[in-house]
């Protein structure tokens, strides 16, 4: 790497930085100073068994919950809170919601509006923050379609649709608002086997674009194809992380070992 491009590269600010992070639901402690880095472009797919903390995780990267203590920072700027003097301020409800719109999320239960169209569940978010008119959200919510596969889907309610197009049109409605970053729970858990491989596939697309991806998922072979960076999450630990290689192929911990080999 030559000197320009080091210097570059450190003082670009990480995509994700979680530092700290911790949370408890009463007297569990689901999240243990978690500190985790995600470099711009990355993908980083983070594995562990049930109830390990992935979810909460992954929801306070956009502030669905709030860290008891610890921050992230996304693209350099801190989520949630601002730095007031030494002490960090909470930001108003309107200015996380603000954020929380850069920042794409696919949920495992693809949870689209039952009362409107795909195009219409696309185009919403766009229109409700003011971001796009009308005319203009649904005219890239039909570019957003065609790149999931759906462009003949558009006027269908997601009841007419099968779960691996449904969730295909959540991935559309995630880039609708153009996120600098997307986050997965488990986008193909909800799905019948023969429908978890065009939602990869959608996956895959966003991974080759550069967008920054953090996913949730225990399909560990597509983890071994997409990754830059594989996270092992276990009681609100990081446990190990690295790259598919390391995680993976030669896991130095006998938990990551055991987990392995129950979803491979
Ligand atoms: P994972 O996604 O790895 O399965 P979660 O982050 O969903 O793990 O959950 C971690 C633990 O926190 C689990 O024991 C779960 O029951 C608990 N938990 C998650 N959300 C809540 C909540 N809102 N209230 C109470 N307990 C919760
Ligand atoms: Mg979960």
């Amino acid at each position: 790497m030559s000197a320009a491009v080091q210097t570059q590269t450190q003082t670009r600010a990480a995509a994700v930085e979680i530092r700290g992070v911790t949370k408890s639901y009463g007297a569990l402690k689901v999240l243990d100073g978690v500190d985790l880095t995600i470099q711009p472009g990355q993908v980083a797919v983070l594995l562990g068994p049930s109830g390990g903390g992935k979810s909460t995780l992954l929801r306070t990267v956009n502030h669905l919950e709030k860290p008891d203590a610890g921050h992230v920072s996304v693209n350099g700027r801190l989520i949630g809170v601002r730095q007031h003097g030494s002490r960090l301020k909470e930001l108003s409800e309107r200015a996380i919601l603000a954020q929380r719109a850069e920042i794409g999320f696919v949920f495992q239960s693809f949870n689209l509006f039952p009362h409107l169209t795909a195009l219409e569940n696309v185009a919403a978010a766009p229109v409700a923050t003011g971001r796009a008119t009308k005319a203009e959200a649904r005219e890239h919510a039909v570019e957003l379609l065609t790149r999931v596969g759906l462009a003949d889907k558009a006027d269908v309610y997601p009841r007419q649709l099968s779960g691996g197009q449904q969730q295909r049109v959540a991935i559309a409605r995630a880039l609708a608002q153009s996120p600098g970053l997307i986050l997965f729970d488990e986008p193909t858990s909800a799905l019948d086997p023969e429908l978890v491989g065009e939602v990869l596939g959608a996956i895959k697309d966003l991974a080759d674009s550069g967008t920054t991806l953090i996913v949730v998922t225990h399909e560990v072979g597509f983890a071994r194809e997409i990754a830059d960076l594989v996270v092992f999450l276990d009681g609100g630990k990081v446990l190990e992380q690295g790259s598919p290689q390391e995680v993976l192929d030669n896991p130095r911990y006998r938990r990551t070992r055991e987990f392995l080999s129950k979803v491979l």
